[in-house]
């Protein structure tokens, strides 16, 4: 069968996202073109994340629901699923076409040449000396642009697959990295968030510069309104890359900084290598160089024998630090992970419970800081309409946070504009443009056009 068009699903994380973007651009460069829904696709790639079981069983469920039509898409499998399970996915279902882990994402154009002869390949692996960064890359955004720089991760918290499903760490080439973004900025967008795994565990393989360097290399291109990046290990975190987020009033007023547990005697069992008081300072250092930050982390709940007590701990570390968002799990044990073997597991119900609780208390704490910005006014780099009616806008300010504001005619997509917060929820603030006098003030803090 030829195969004329593609619809991509995308689960997990930002690189995820960022995978589907490279995938595209290789179906397109294989005479591929994009469909409006899976529905009508001749070939739909799932790309899939593993880092918790529930999405596994979602990509198997999703491969019985397409196989299942009376004229079955192609199934192509990418992404952490792919280099997890590997040839085993060709026996879910006849239609299942191709197999490509997030390692051989480059290869993809060889994969759909050996589909056209009617093989089904099977691409995974990794290796140590490349990145997938780099090939033919499809936006899906006009005003932000994301750039890998590290892939994989060498940390081995015992919970976590992206090692395996990922890989051993590989930073790109400074170079390389700047090239990117300078081509981004040439094409009119305003924002690079930088991506990877430990990305503050950086080291150009040809110079050995830093993350230090690195960010402030590329909030230095004419052009770029801001930069972003994501995730940081907190022990990698040094002085040098404070000192950076201090200065440079480009670099995103936002960082998320994963601490997963508040209690050390889990934090051990995890393998994180760094203690609750070492988080806490680093914290502290932060927020004096940088007043304002707006802070998110993850945090695990359930991991296997985590108490009552510990689980207490985790609680009170949210209300010292006063996180604007919170990304909290149930502990799912992964393939080949220690923590799978640990004893002993915690009860569903317990982690439900648990997990409730911390929602509940991450939600207030959310909701009285965004509420503390009512009557403030925010430059917010417009993304597009807002999902909740066509004649608003949704943008982020430079702490990352999602605002939505009736639309003026005053603006369009990928301006940075002045909104003053007139509410506010736990998830996102709403604005309004003030009057330009009323804005004056803000257009004198160098907001760029209002
Ligand atoms: S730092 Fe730990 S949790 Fe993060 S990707 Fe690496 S192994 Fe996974």
């Amino acid at each position: 069968m030829r195969l004329r068009t593609y619809f991509i699903e995308t689960w997990g994380c930002q690189m995820n996202r960022h995978d589907s973007e490279l995938i595209a651009g290789q179906l397109r460069a294989h005479g591929l073109a994009p469909a409006l829904s899976a529905q009508g696709a001749d070939l739909v790639v799932l790309n899939t994340c593993s880092v918790r079981e529930r999405p596994v069983h979602k990509v198997v469920s999703r491969i019985g629901a397409l196989a299942g039509r009376p004229e079955p898409p192609v199934i192509g499998i990418c992404g952490c699923v792919a280099e997890q399970e590997g040839a085993s996915l060709l026996k879910r279902s006849g239609a299942v076409g191709f197999v490509v882990g997030p390692g051989e994402l480059r290869r993809l154009g060889e994969a759909l040449t050996a589909l056209d002869r009617e093989e089904r390949p099977v691409l995974t692996g990794f290796d140590a000396a490349d990145t997938t960064a780099g090939g033919e890359i499809v936006r899906s955004s006009s005003t932000r642009g994301m750039v890998t720089v590290v892939e994989g991760c060498n940390e081995f918290c015992t919970f976590c697959v992206v090692p395996y499903t990922r890989g051993r760490e590989r930073s790109r080439a400074f170079a390389e990295v700047l090239a990117e973004v300078r081509g981004l900025a040439a094409a009119g967008l305003r924002e690079v968030e930088l991506l990877g795994q430990t990305i503050n565990s950086y080291r150009c393989p040809a110079t050995g510069a830093d993350f230090a360097e690195l960010l402030q290399a590329v909030a230095a291109i004419p052009g770029l309104a801001r930069v972003r990046f994501i995730t940081s290990h907190p022990r990698h975190f040094n002085e040098r890359l404070i000192a950076a987020l201090a200065a440079c009033p480009k670099i995103s007023r936002y960082l998320h900084l994963p601490v997963q547990s508040g209690s050390d005697r889990i934090l051990a069992r995890m393998h994180r290598r760094s203690t609750r008081a070492e988080y806490l300072e680093l914290i502290s250092r932060l927020r004096r160089s940088v007043p304002g930050i707006n802070l998110s982390t993850d945090v695990i709940v359930g991991f296997p024998g985590e108490e009552e007590e510990d689980f207490a701990q985790s609680l009170a570390l949210l209300e010292e630090v006063r996180f604007g968002q919170v990304f909290a799990f149930a502990f799912s044990p992964r393939p080949r992970t220690p923590a799978a073997r640990y004893r002993p597991q915690v009860p569903e119900a317990t982690k439900t419970e648990r997990l409730h609780r911390l929602f509940e208390l991450s939600d207030r704490i959310s909701l009285e800081l965004n509420r503390e910005l009512i009557g403030s006014t925010i430059a917010v780099l417009i993304d597009g309409d807002s999902r909740r009616d066509q004649w608003w806008w949704q943008g982020r300010g430079e702490d990352n946070r999602v605002l939505n504001f009736p639309k003026t005619g005053r603006e369009a997509i990928g301006d940075i504009v002045g909104v003053r917060v007139v509410a506010a929820g736990a998830h996102a603030l709403i604005g309004e443009r003030p009057s330009l006098s009323a804005l004056l003030p803000v257009l004198e803090r160098g907001i760029g056009a209002a």
